[in-house]
């Protein structure tokens, strides 16, 4: 038995705007998400380093492009910077131009370049191999935070 007609146009007339709203709520569940998300890292820790992240070099990267908007870095950092300040922590920004990703943590030794596809690598200075590039880059922003919030205490 074939659906009627009548349903047939009332049910994809009304589906751009059933589209719309799902994409809402998408959009709604993620900003939920992120304000537990920074509620919880502003609760548990004093002071909070983040890169202060060169967005409009990084869209170049398509995928990479995805993955800021889905997250909304700015957004992350806004929350950061205002729940911080009510809760008496600190959040320091890292400067873009520092180079997060492409020094090895142990030695401190910077790479020429560090294609965005590499994950793990390996310090040719050091020797240190099965370097994770995130948790590098994390390590470092923390160092170079806490080592500026000291310079503006001394
Ligand atoms: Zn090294």
């Amino acid at each position: 038995m074939q659906a009627p007609q009548f349903l047939h146009n009332l049910l994809t007339s009304s589906l751009p705007a059933i589209h719309a709203k799902r994409h809402a709520k998408i959009a709604d569940a993620r900003l939920d998400h992120l304000h537990k998300l920074t509620r919880q890292i502003v609760n548990e820790n004093q002071v909070i380093c983040a890169e202060s992240l060169a967005v409009k070099n990084m869209v170049k990267n398509r995928s990479l492009a995805k993955a800021i908007s889905d997250v909304g870095w700015g957004e992350l950092v806004r929350q950061f910077d205002y729940k911080a300040a009510w809760a008496g922590r600190q959040l320091v920004q890292i400067d873009r131009g520092y180079p997060s990703s492409k020094r090895c943590h142990g030695c401190g030794f910077a790479v020429e370049s560090l294609p965005l596809n590499v994950r793990i690598w390996d310090c040719p200075d050091c020797g240190t191999q099965g370097i994770d590039r995130d948790v590098n880059a994390a390590r470092n922003i923390l160092q170079a935070g806490t080592a500026l919030l000291a310079g503006a205490e001394s």
